[in-house]
């Protein structure tokens, strides 16, 4: 089966009813609502506070968050057996460096080049990869992203700065609770005497997204 055989099954088979809610945003069922009342429950009964939620959620956008992605990246690029095995089995290869778990129990990497640029994006509502990517940003949970990435792609990453030339095919990848997808950048020229710490430096939450080039600008952590 080709790989586009692969995305055509995917996007039809990929049954989000399974195992993981997608309610409308807006209505008493959206996640973000309930998560909002839940907290302000806990705070109410004083079992947590709002600070000590702040942290997690610090915690999950800056520690276990895109960090975790960019040093899978920097090594990929540093490593070509490594590259191998995180194209193969990038569940194993990313839990070589110690990630994994909720969120990310089967994931899936994707190698950009001057032929194939991919996206990922998750149509019905917010699957992102947590272990290696943190806490989505919310624009990739927007309902204008979700169904613009798969529409218009180009147009999507000419918003964030990312022009690609039309030789270069653009590949969206419907994230769902199955399957999450990292993208692996292409390493940016010039940086052939950078250690893997310092390469790992260059590689921003939005590239491992697809929506923008590695070393072009990046966004770690920051919800814009
Ligand atoms: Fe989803």
């Amino acid at each position: 089966m080709s790989q586009d055989d692969h995305r055509h099954d995917h996007d039809h088979d990929h049954d989000h009813h399974h195992g993981h809610g997608h309610e409308h945003p807006q209505s008493a069922d959206d996640p973000a609502i309930r998560v909002e009342a839940i907290e302000s429950l806990l705070v109410e009964a004083g079992l947590v506070t709002p600070d000590k939620i702040d942290a997690l959620v610090d915690r999950y956008q800056h520690d276990i968050g895109p960090m975790n992605g960019a040093r899978v990246v920097a090594k990929a690029w540093t490593d070509p057996a490594y590259r191998e095995r995180l194209l193969d089995d990038a569940t194993a290869a990313i839990a070589e460096l110690g990630y994994g778990g909720a969120q990310g129990e089967k994931m899936v990497a994707v190698e950009n080049s001057d032929e194939v640029h991919n996206l990922v994006v998750c149509t019905l509502c917010s699957c992102y990869p947590w272990p290696v990517l943190g806490l989505p940003p919310s624009w990739y949970k927007s309902h204008e992203y979700r169904s613009r990435a798969v529409r218009e792609p180009r147009a999507v990453l000419a918003e964030f700065g990312t022009e690609l030339s039309t030789d270069t095919e653009v590949k969206v990848w419907d994230s769902s609770a199955e399957i999450r997808y990292l993208v692996l950048p292409q390493r940016p020229e010039g940086t052939d005497g950078l250690s893997e710490d310092e390469l790992a430096a260059l590689v921003g939450r939005d590239s491992m997204i697809g929506v923008r080039m590695a070393g072009a600008g990046t966004a770690d952590g920051v919800d814009s």
